[in-house]
């Protein structure tokens, strides 16, 4: 099902851009591959909405894949990236913005002490993972399958065959030896974690979780996992390494930490942190931080790290999330929306539910039960494929996965979301038609 959309020159510019990148595209998400119709190519946002280079115009439920909390060409991080842009783009020595930045997060969040800004999610993971094992001196680490922890070598691994625990590499280009060194469990499984951290609790440095997993599905995750998690992390030496780089600052100012109050030992930071641009981080206590380079042994360091347009923005952003009521009401709004639709949706008896915590939301075609697992995701998304057709046209414009995971900004109005509220459902009539 074609959307009747005119994309001439979103398709010409595709296509010269497959002369230049793999695909395309510099990340694969964007190539499109699992909708119809090759990739839009966005000319410029502001507030909620985006146009691409056709001239659609369309209400942004992708906001950047979650960092835009405030909406596109927010008038704060636009003016601190102009301010700081003024003195210079990058030194590659202390400014006083990182101290800003720093100072913000620190004093409002009780589960770290320190922190070190990175430039990106994947880079966050990578190094609190040398860091869990520089720390505990031990060598595996333990993830959950369906959680997306970017790009490092580890992490991009799959559940082995079988009962086995240890990974399979889900990337060509990563040795089978740094698959055998990560062990990959069903979220939401008490026992399988149990028996797991009883057989290698010597050999595991640290147990990497995404608290609210929204990288495949929004796979809501019961307390009692996480608490039993924390609890076996603490009773056998195991690091347990919150990756917030969806969450935080996205749930509450202080992420899924301070939502289910479950101190990690380190947390991974990214997408909201740098209003827009390229900053992750990851904190732990001053005791686990003293372990990083120059304090310590475990080396870890950025040409651009802690760059200072991009603290502005950061520290831009992160000012608007701080104020009172700021999450509240991101989260009121959420709720409007995601009742107007699942109400039409249950009153036609559409198998289809929005599932949503704070302010993110998945398209979920399996409306008759909680999916916490990565293998209850139906996986055919020939259904959602459909919709977001029908979305397009209708002048929504969600990530272009079933997969992925919606979000709000502070940019979209209850006006914006009624609009928006209203496509969905008509899309949702086209799709159950
Ligand atoms: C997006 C994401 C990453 C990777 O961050 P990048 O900035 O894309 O490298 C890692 N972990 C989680 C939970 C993410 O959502």
């Amino acid at each position: 099902m074609q959307s009747k959309i005119n994309r001439s020159k979103s398709e010409s510019l595709f296509n010269t851009a497959k002369t230049y990148f793999p695909g395309g595209v510099n990340s694969p998400v964007r190539a499109f591959k699992s909708v119809d119709g090759g990739p839009l190519f966005i000319k410029k946002g502001d507030g909620c909405t985006i146009w691409d280079e056709d001239g659609n115009q369309f209400l942004d439920f992708c906001c950047s894949w979650g960092p835009l909390i405030l909406g596109h060409n927010n008038q704060h991080v636009y003016n601190g990236i102009v301010d700081a842009l003024k003195n210079g783009a990058s030194f590659g020595a202390p400014t006083v913005l990182e101290n800003e930045l720093a100072e913000l997060i620190l004093s409002r969040n009780p589960f770290i002490e320190k922190i070190r800004f990175v430039s990106s999610g994947t880079e966050a993971v990578m190094s609190a993972l040398r860091l869990a094992r520089g720390y505990t001196g031990k060598k595996k680490v333990l993830k959950f399958e369906g959680c997306y922890h970017g790009h490092v070598d580890s992490m991009l691994v799959k559940a082995g065959s079988g009962l086995a625990t240890f990974g399979e590499s889900s990337s060509a280009g990563v040795p089978e030896e740094y698959a055998n060194e990560t062990l990959v469990l069903p979220l939401n499984d008490i026992e399988a974690l149990r028996a797991c951290i009883k057989e290698y609790k010597d050999e595991l440095a640290c147990a990497i979780i995404e608290p609210i997993p929204a990288n495949n599905g929004l796979l809501l995750q019961e307390k009692t996992f996480l608490l039993e998690l924390r609890k076996l992390c603490t009773e056998n030496g195991i690091i347990l390494l919150f990756d917030e780089v969806i969450s935080g600052f996205r749930v509450g100012f202080n992420g899924a930490a301070e939502l289910f109050n479950i101190k990690p030992d380190i947390i991974t930071y990214g997408k909201i942190i740098g209003g827009g641009l390229p900053v992750g981080a990851y904190g732990a206590s001053n005791e686990i931080m003293a372990c990083v380079s120059p304090d310590g042994p475990v080396y870890q360091a950025g040409t651009l790290s802690g760059n200072p347009v991009a603290m502005a923005a950061g520290i831009a952003q992160l000012t608007e999330c701080a104020k009172p009521g700021f999450y509240e009401d991101q989260e009121e709004r959420t709720l409007f929306f995601v009742e107007k639709v699942n109400n039409h949706a249950k009153t036609n008896g559409y198998n289809f539910e929005l599932i949503t915590i704070g302010s993110i939301f998945w398209l979920s075609f399996d409306g008759k039960k909680r999916v916490r697992r990565a293998d209850q995701i139906d996986a055919d998304m020939g259904q959602f494929k459909d919709l977001f057709s029908a979305l397009l046209s209708r002048g929504v414009y969600i990530g272009p996965s079933g997969y992925e995971v919606g979000f709000i900004s502070q940019a979209h109005t209850k006006e914006h979301l009624t609009v928006a509220a209203t496509a969905l459902c008509e899309a949702l009539d086209v799709v159950y038609s």
